[in-house]
Protein backbone atom coordinates (compact mmCIF):
# COMPACT_ATOMS: atom_id res chain seq x y z
CA UNK A 1 0.00 0.00 0.00
CA UNK A 2 0.97 3.70 -0.69
CA UNK A 3 1.93 5.57 1.94
CA UNK A 4 0.25 8.54 0.59
CA UNK A 5 -3.19 6.99 0.82
CA UNK A 6 -4.54 7.36 4.58
CA UNK A 7 -6.99 4.81 4.39
CA UNK A 8 -6.67 1.43 2.50
CA UNK A 9 -8.88 2.07 -0.89
CA UNK A 10 -12.29 0.03 -1.90
CA UNK A 11 -10.88 -2.10 -4.49
CA UNK A 12 -13.18 -5.29 -5.76
CA UNK A 13 -10.57 -7.50 -7.51
CA UNK A 14 -13.47 -9.66 -8.80
CA UNK A 15 -15.48 -6.92 -10.64
CA UNK A 16 -13.62 -6.04 -14.01
CA UNK A 17 -12.92 -2.16 -14.22
CA UNK A 18 -11.80 0.08 -17.23
CA UNK A 19 -8.55 1.01 -15.79
CA UNK A 20 -7.03 -2.46 -14.99
CA UNK A 21 -8.44 -3.97 -18.34
CA UNK A 22 -6.69 -1.32 -20.00
CA UNK A 23 -3.55 -2.09 -18.07
CA UNK A 24 -3.93 -5.81 -19.06
CA UNK A 25 -4.47 -4.76 -22.97
CA UNK A 26 -1.33 -2.41 -22.79
CA UNK A 27 1.12 -5.75 -21.50
CA UNK A 28 0.87 -3.98 -17.50
CA UNK A 29 0.42 -6.16 -14.57
CA UNK A 30 -1.66 -4.05 -12.51
CA UNK A 31 -4.68 -5.90 -13.44
CA UNK A 32 -6.66 -8.92 -11.99
CA UNK A 33 -8.40 -12.36 -12.99
CA UNK A 34 -12.23 -10.84 -13.84
CA UNK A 35 -10.10 -7.64 -15.60
CA UNK A 36 -8.34 -9.88 -17.69
CA UNK A 37 -11.87 -12.24 -18.50
CA UNK A 38 -13.35 -9.20 -19.67
CA UNK A 39 -10.59 -7.96 -21.82
CA UNK A 40 -10.53 -11.57 -23.05
CA UNK A 41 -14.14 -11.34 -23.51
CA UNK A 42 -14.42 -7.81 -25.78
CA UNK A 43 -11.08 -9.75 -27.82
CA UNK A 44 -12.95 -12.41 -29.37
CA UNK A 45 -15.33 -9.87 -30.41
CA UNK A 46 -12.80 -7.68 -31.67
CA UNK A 47 -9.39 -9.14 -31.89
CA UNK A 48 -7.20 -6.38 -32.49
CA UNK A 49 -8.25 -4.42 -29.65
CA UNK A 50 -5.22 -4.21 -28.65
CA UNK A 51 -3.92 -2.62 -31.50
CA UNK A 52 -6.81 -0.02 -30.40
CA UNK A 53 -5.55 0.31 -26.99
CA UNK A 54 -1.61 1.04 -28.19
CA UNK A 55 -3.22 3.27 -30.91
CA UNK A 56 -5.07 5.57 -28.26
CA UNK A 57 -2.29 5.51 -25.85
CA UNK A 58 0.17 6.83 -28.50
CA UNK A 59 -2.16 9.12 -29.52
CA UNK A 60 -2.24 10.37 -25.81
CA UNK A 61 1.74 10.77 -26.13
CA UNK A 62 1.49 13.02 -29.90
CA UNK A 63 -1.30 15.26 -28.56
CA UNK A 64 0.40 16.12 -25.32
CA UNK A 65 2.81 16.75 -27.07
CA UNK A 66 1.55 19.22 -29.76
CA UNK A 67 -0.17 20.81 -26.91
CA UNK A 68 3.17 21.10 -24.91
CA UNK A 69 5.62 21.73 -27.84
CA UNK A 70 3.40 23.76 -30.24
CA UNK A 71 0.33 24.90 -28.96
CA UNK A 72 2.43 26.76 -25.96
CA UNK A 73 0.03 24.85 -23.00
CA UNK A 74 1.54 24.59 -19.48
CA UNK A 75 -1.40 23.69 -17.67
CA UNK A 76 -3.13 19.62 -18.43
CA UNK A 77 -6.13 18.75 -16.77
CA UNK A 78 -6.24 14.94 -17.61
CA UNK A 79 -9.40 12.87 -16.77
CA UNK A 80 -9.24 9.16 -17.00
CA UNK A 81 -6.16 9.11 -16.40
CA UNK A 82 -5.50 5.40 -16.21
CA UNK A 83 -2.89 3.21 -14.36
CA UNK A 84 0.91 4.54 -14.30
CA UNK A 85 2.54 3.55 -17.69
CA UNK A 86 5.48 4.51 -19.67
CA UNK A 87 5.35 7.90 -20.88
CA UNK A 88 2.48 9.52 -19.09
CA UNK A 89 0.95 12.87 -19.66
CA UNK A 90 3.45 14.34 -17.47
CA UNK A 91 6.22 13.08 -18.14
CA UNK A 92 6.02 14.22 -22.13
CA UNK A 93 4.86 17.62 -21.40
CA UNK A 94 7.62 17.91 -18.64
CA UNK A 95 10.10 16.72 -21.17
CA UNK A 96 8.99 19.52 -24.09
CA UNK A 97 7.87 21.71 -21.07
CA UNK A 98 8.98 21.43 -17.98
CA UNK A 99 7.34 24.09 -16.23
CA UNK A 100 3.76 21.89 -17.22
CA UNK A 101 1.55 21.37 -14.57
CA UNK A 102 -0.83 19.08 -14.44
CA UNK A 103 -3.80 17.62 -12.04
CA UNK A 104 -5.13 13.82 -13.01
CA UNK A 105 -8.06 12.56 -12.05
CA UNK A 106 -9.80 9.07 -11.96
CA UNK A 107 -12.50 7.66 -10.22
CA UNK A 108 -10.65 4.04 -9.51
CA UNK A 109 -9.00 3.85 -6.14
CA UNK A 110 -6.50 1.73 -7.37
CA UNK A 111 -5.07 4.72 -9.68
CA UNK A 112 -4.47 6.35 -6.25
CA UNK A 113 -2.33 3.51 -4.82
CA UNK A 114 -0.02 4.52 -7.68
CA UNK A 115 -0.03 7.66 -7.28
CA UNK A 116 3.53 8.33 -6.22
CA UNK A 117 4.37 8.01 -9.95
CA UNK A 118 1.74 10.36 -10.89
CA UNK A 119 3.30 12.63 -8.69
CA UNK A 120 6.49 12.61 -9.30
CA UNK A 121 7.40 15.90 -11.49
CA UNK A 122 10.01 17.95 -12.78
CA UNK A 123 10.99 20.59 -10.57
CA UNK A 124 10.14 22.90 -12.32
CA UNK A 125 6.04 21.92 -12.83
CA UNK A 126 3.79 20.37 -10.68
CA UNK A 127 1.65 17.15 -10.57
CA UNK A 128 -1.61 16.75 -8.47
CA UNK A 129 -4.60 13.85 -7.92
CA UNK A 130 -7.90 14.09 -7.72
CA UNK A 131 -10.28 10.77 -6.76
CA UNK A 132 -13.91 12.04 -9.00
CA UNK A 133 -15.84 10.98 -11.01
CA UNK A 134 -16.83 12.64 -14.48
CA UNK A 135 -20.16 12.23 -14.14
CA UNK A 136 -19.83 14.80 -11.61
CA UNK A 137 -17.99 17.42 -13.34
CA UNK A 138 -18.76 20.11 -10.23
CA UNK A 139 -17.16 17.92 -7.91
CA UNK A 140 -13.91 17.98 -10.14
CA UNK A 141 -13.82 21.96 -10.80
CA UNK A 142 -14.66 22.83 -7.12
CA UNK A 143 -11.68 20.65 -5.61
CA UNK A 144 -9.36 23.10 -3.70
CA UNK A 145 -6.12 20.96 -5.50
CA UNK A 146 -7.21 22.03 -8.79
CA UNK A 147 -7.00 25.32 -8.13
CA UNK A 148 -3.86 25.04 -6.35
CA UNK A 149 -2.10 23.53 -9.17
CA UNK A 150 -3.90 25.30 -12.13
CA UNK A 151 -4.77 28.90 -12.87
CA UNK A 152 -7.99 28.67 -14.38
CA UNK A 153 -7.45 32.23 -15.77
CA UNK A 154 -4.54 30.65 -17.83
CA UNK A 155 -4.81 28.80 -20.93
CA UNK A 156 -5.67 24.32 -19.99
CA UNK A 157 -5.07 21.33 -21.87
CA UNK A 158 -8.48 19.24 -21.18
CA UNK A 159 -7.70 15.51 -21.97
CA UNK A 160 -10.39 13.19 -22.22
CA UNK A 161 -8.92 10.29 -23.70
CA UNK A 162 -10.61 7.30 -23.75
CA UNK A 163 -12.87 7.85 -20.62
CA UNK A 164 -15.65 9.54 -22.57
CA UNK A 165 -17.24 6.53 -23.83
CA UNK A 166 -17.55 5.59 -19.50
CA UNK A 167 -20.23 7.70 -19.68
CA UNK A 168 -23.58 6.34 -20.93
CA UNK A 169 -26.75 7.35 -22.94
CA UNK A 170 -27.53 9.46 -25.64
CA UNK A 171 -26.23 12.68 -25.38
CA UNK A 172 -24.55 12.31 -22.24
CA UNK A 173 -21.49 13.29 -22.85
CA UNK A 174 -21.80 16.55 -24.54
CA UNK A 175 -23.18 18.58 -20.88
CA UNK A 176 -20.02 17.04 -18.60
CA UNK A 177 -17.66 18.47 -21.59
CA UNK A 178 -19.30 21.79 -22.02
CA UNK A 179 -19.37 22.30 -18.30
CA UNK A 180 -15.48 21.53 -17.82
CA UNK A 181 -14.76 24.14 -21.34
CA UNK A 182 -17.19 26.73 -19.46
CA UNK A 183 -14.65 26.99 -16.96
CA UNK A 184 -11.66 27.11 -18.66
CA UNK A 185 -10.03 30.32 -20.23
CA UNK A 186 -10.02 31.09 -24.31
CA UNK A 187 -6.71 29.53 -25.50
CA UNK A 188 -7.57 26.45 -23.91
CA UNK A 189 -7.98 23.09 -26.17
CA UNK A 190 -9.78 19.76 -25.56
CA UNK A 191 -8.15 16.63 -26.86
CA UNK A 192 -10.52 13.60 -27.08
CA UNK A 193 -10.55 10.19 -28.21
CA UNK A 194 -13.82 8.02 -27.97
CA UNK A 195 -14.44 4.23 -28.82
CA UNK A 196 -17.17 4.08 -31.74
CA UNK A 197 -18.76 1.18 -33.98
CA UNK A 198 -18.61 2.96 -36.61
CA UNK A 199 -16.18 0.79 -38.61
CA UNK A 200 -17.70 -2.76 -37.27
CA UNK A 201 -19.87 -4.89 -39.97
CA UNK A 202 -23.59 -4.84 -39.69
CA UNK A 203 -23.01 -8.30 -37.55
CA UNK A 204 -20.35 -6.67 -35.14
CA UNK A 205 -22.45 -3.27 -34.86
CA UNK A 206 -25.52 -5.78 -33.53
CA UNK A 207 -23.54 -7.92 -31.89
CA UNK A 208 -21.34 -5.29 -29.71
CA UNK A 209 -25.25 -3.70 -28.92
CA UNK A 210 -26.08 -7.19 -27.27
CA UNK A 211 -23.00 -6.69 -25.15
CA UNK A 212 -24.04 -3.60 -24.35
CA UNK A 213 -27.97 -4.37 -23.17
CA UNK A 214 -26.42 -7.34 -21.21
CA UNK A 215 -23.97 -5.42 -19.34
CA UNK A 216 -21.21 -7.63 -20.53
CA UNK A 217 -19.44 -3.85 -21.67
CA UNK A 218 -19.32 -0.81 -20.06
CA UNK A 219 -18.12 1.12 -23.36
CA UNK A 220 -20.75 2.60 -24.60
CA UNK A 221 -19.39 3.60 -28.43
CA UNK A 222 -20.00 6.57 -30.31
CA UNK A 223 -20.92 7.69 -33.84
CA UNK A 224 -18.42 10.25 -35.70
CA UNK A 225 -21.35 12.50 -35.64
CA UNK A 226 -21.68 12.67 -31.84
CA UNK A 227 -18.10 12.74 -31.10
CA UNK A 228 -17.86 15.40 -33.46
CA UNK A 229 -20.54 17.88 -31.79
CA UNK A 230 -18.85 17.36 -28.50
CA UNK A 231 -16.36 19.92 -30.20
CA UNK A 232 -18.95 22.51 -30.85
CA UNK A 233 -17.85 25.85 -30.74
CA UNK A 234 -13.93 24.82 -30.94
CA UNK A 235 -11.91 25.40 -33.64
CA UNK A 236 -10.82 21.98 -34.97
CA UNK A 237 -6.97 21.43 -35.07
CA UNK A 238 -5.78 19.75 -38.55
CA UNK A 239 -6.38 17.25 -39.44
CA UNK A 240 -9.96 17.43 -37.45
CA UNK A 241 -11.86 14.25 -36.65
CA UNK A 242 -10.21 11.40 -37.91
CA UNK A 243 -9.24 7.57 -36.14
CA UNK A 244 -6.37 7.87 -33.40
CA UNK A 245 -3.75 6.30 -35.38
CA UNK A 246 -4.56 9.05 -37.95
CA UNK A 247 -3.94 12.23 -35.71
CA UNK A 248 -0.70 13.42 -37.47
CA UNK A 249 1.14 10.40 -37.46
CA UNK A 250 5.01 10.26 -36.55
CA UNK A 251 6.37 9.21 -40.07
CA UNK A 252 8.11 5.73 -39.32
CA UNK A 253 4.61 4.32 -38.06
CA UNK A 254 2.43 2.40 -40.19
CA UNK A 255 -1.04 3.22 -40.17
CA UNK A 256 -3.93 0.02 -39.13
CA UNK A 257 -7.21 -0.43 -40.74
CA UNK A 258 -9.86 1.66 -39.22
CA UNK A 259 -11.60 -1.04 -38.13
CA UNK A 260 -9.05 -2.47 -35.70
CA UNK A 261 -8.73 0.68 -33.91
CA UNK A 262 -12.13 1.75 -33.50
CA UNK A 263 -11.22 5.33 -31.89
CA UNK A 264 -12.47 8.82 -33.27
CA UNK A 265 -9.54 11.58 -32.38
CA UNK A 266 -9.83 15.06 -32.34
CA UNK A 267 -8.16 18.52 -30.56
CA UNK A 268 -10.09 21.72 -30.07
CA UNK A 269 -9.23 25.26 -29.44
CA UNK A 270 -11.58 27.08 -27.69
CA UNK A 271 -11.59 30.67 -29.23
N1 LIG B 1 -6.39 8.29 -20.41
C1 LIG B 1 -5.58 7.09 -20.28
C2 LIG B 1 -6.32 5.94 -19.59
C3 LIG B 1 -7.58 5.47 -20.28
S1 LIG B 1 -8.35 4.10 -19.44
C4 LIG B 1 -5.14 6.68 -21.65
O1 LIG B 1 -5.82 7.00 -22.62
O2 LIG B 1 -4.12 6.02 -21.78
C5 LIG B 1 -9.82 4.90 -18.82
C6 LIG B 1 -9.63 5.51 -17.46
O3 LIG B 1 -10.81 6.25 -17.16
C7 LIG B 1 -9.49 4.48 -16.34
O4 LIG B 1 -8.39 4.83 -15.55
C8 LIG B 1 -10.78 4.58 -15.56
O5 LIG B 1 -10.60 4.32 -14.17
C9 LIG B 1 -11.17 6.01 -15.80
N2 LIG B 1 -12.61 6.26 -15.66
C10 LIG B 1 -13.63 5.52 -16.16
N3 LIG B 1 -14.81 6.10 -15.85
C11 LIG B 1 -14.52 7.22 -15.14
C12 LIG B 1 -15.32 8.23 -14.52
N4 LIG B 1 -16.66 8.19 -14.59
N5 LIG B 1 -14.71 9.23 -13.85
C13 LIG B 1 -13.34 9.27 -13.78
N6 LIG B 1 -12.53 8.35 -14.35
C14 LIG B 1 -13.12 7.33 -15.02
Amino acid sequence: MDETSAAAPKIDPSEPHPARRYNYWLGGKDNFAADRASGDELQRLFPKVRLGALANRSLLQRATRFLAEEAGIRQFLDIGTGLPTADNTHEVAQRYAPDSRIVYVDNDPLVMVHARALLDSSPEGRTAYIEADLNDPESILSDPVLHETLDLQQPVGLMLIAVLHFIHGNGAAKPIVSKLLDALPPGSYLVATHATSDFGTPEQQALYQQLIEQGKSDVWTRSREEFTDLFEGLELVEPGVVPASEWRPDPDLEIPERSDINIWTAVGRKG
